[in-house]
């Protein structure tokens, strides 16, 4: 039975399990005169739907609807499995949902990304899995296939929907009386990835820093985080994260001092411990959302020499 922990008489937190770190990631349910809202619904397990009835059998009110607050496969990859174990209906950014179709609904997305990270500079060590497990990631990742768009300024179970992209294109956040539902937007003890993939936009560093500042201006008093324990000061968490990633610029800039690098080569002298295949690849992206964003800067120009696209200071 996945944990719940009571926050308040509205708020209660639930705790999916994941195989990766951080371990665990948290789900909302929300508390309405209509019954129950579930944020998120952790990555597709196979025993997830199971889990979820048990879960909806104990409580006092009916699920009546589910929100995504980004297309993650920890967030999203429940999805269908949580509608099917509800019988609620699921709602989702729809710029989000967009892309959810476009990338884990693609067949042939694990070698179109293949191929996108090798153009990057990126070894075939470090590739090599998302081909060779491609089918077992897949199977996790069961996302609602009919779903009902949402935009800024909409409202959700008294929750009005905020657009907050960065770490997903398409990420939404819910607010209510000065508390934020913040999904991965915010988390606390790490940053969250930033990175540039094949169907996402050029510029999501750009666009998170936007979401940062927009946080502030919001004000919230308290951010339930999709990972580890609520935020007490959203907006003294969002300046950290500004601040982080100032200094992370400088060190992209420094990496480019010597002239032309990959974004794999910026990644190894951004992120210099990282071993693991499938944290490299984050850290890859992450270093390109860096080079991506100097370059809307004109502070770095992008070039591709025969299949290899590097980056070049200016
Ligand atoms: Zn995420």
């Amino acid at each position: 039975m996945f944990p719940v922990l009571e926050l308040t008489d509205d708020v209660r937190r639930v705790t999916l399990p994941l195989p990766t770190p951080p371990g665990h990631v948290h789900a909302y349910l929300l508390r309405a005169d209509d019954g129950w809202t579930l944020v998120d619904a952790g990555l597709g397990l196979p025993d997830l739907e199971a889990e979820l009835r048990a879960l909806v059998a104990g409580l006092d009110a009916p699920v009546v609807r589910i929100v995504i607050t980004h297309m993650h496969p920890d967030h999203v990859g429940g999805a269908a499995p949580a509608a099917a174990a509800t019988g609620a209906e699921v709602w989702q950014g729809a710029l989000d949902h967009e892309q959810c179709e476009r990338v884990w609904g693609d067949p042939d997305w694990p070698r179109r990304v293949a191929d996108w990270f090798a153009a990057h500079g990126t070894p075939e060590a470090v590739t090599r899995d998302l081909l060779e497990r491609g089918p077992l990631y897949a199977s996790f990742i069961r996302f609602a296939r009919d779903v009902h768009p949402l935009r800024e300024g909409d409202a959700v179970a008294g929750w009005r929907v905020v657009e907050l992209p960065g770490h997903a294109d398409g990420h939404i956040g819910l607010l209510r009386g000065g508390r934020l539902v913040a999904g991965d937007h915010l988390l606390p003890g790490i940053s969250p990835a930033v990175g540039v993939y094949p169907e996402s936009r050029p510029d999501p560093l750009g666009a998170y820093l936007g979401s940062l500042r927009r946080t502030i201006e919001l004000g919230p008093s308290l951010a339930y985080p999709g990972h580890g324990d609520p935020i007490a000061d959203p907006a003294a968490r969002a300046r950290e994260l500004l601040e982080h990633h100032a200094g992370r610029r400088d060190a992209t800039g420094r990496a480019l001092a010597d002239g032309a690098a990959t974004g794999y080569e910026v990644s190894l002298a951004l992120f210099p411990d990282t071993v693991e295949p499938g944290a490299r690849r984050f850290a890859v992206a992450e270093a390109l959302s860096h080079l991506e964003r100097l370059a809307a800067l004109g502070r770095a120009a992008r070039r591709g020499h025969g299949r290899v696209v590097s980056y070049t200071p200016c």
